[in-house]
């Protein structure tokens, strides 16, 4: 498991130059974003990054994600019927939890360990790289505002 986290306080620079992407304010900002708050849509990163570095037009975030995406620094989940979500826990193959009331979404390790749930019943011949799951359900918060109101 890589956490960009972990890299980026020693020298998020170098990262980005490693992935051959040149250094800007704004992918710093927009990485650094990601990082401190996985999981959230495009335009939340945006009012992150805005409330911190000031000047910055929502296509460039926009372009930001997508160049950190397409370098695999970043990993873009796409949730049924929600705005893709940004992370920076890439890598590892885990999977989310995702609540339909309030939509706040979790980590969940892969259920099989180490090659995350890269075994199929069955492949039909392909040869498989990842598998997403999303399990769909309701937080514990939600669960419980629900239970206090009946
Ligand atoms: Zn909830
Ligand atoms: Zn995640």
């Amino acid at each position: 498991m890589t956490r960009v986290s972990e890299e980026a306080a020693v020298d998020a620079d170098a990262l980005l130059r490693r992935h051959g992407l040149q250094v800007t304010a704004q992918r710093l900002a927009v990485l650094r974003a990601v990082s401190d708050r996985p999981h959230r849509t495009a335009d939340d990163i945006y009012n992150i990054v805005r409330a911190e570095i000031g000047a910055i037009s929502r296509q460039a975030v926009y372009d930001a994600l997508a160049a950190l995406s397409d370098k695999g620094l970043v990993r873009r989940i796409q949730p049924a019927g929600s705005p893709a979500r940004y992370e920076d826990r890439v890598g590892d193959n885990h999977h989310h939890l995702i609540c339909r009331t309030c939509g706040r979404m979790v980590d969940v390790d892969c259920a099989v360990g180490y090659t995350p749930c890269l075994t199929a019943a069955d492949s039909s011949g392909y040869e498989i790289d990842e598998a997403e799951v999303i399990y769909w359900g309701r937080c514990p918060d939600c669960v419980t505002a629900t239970t206090s109101i009946q």
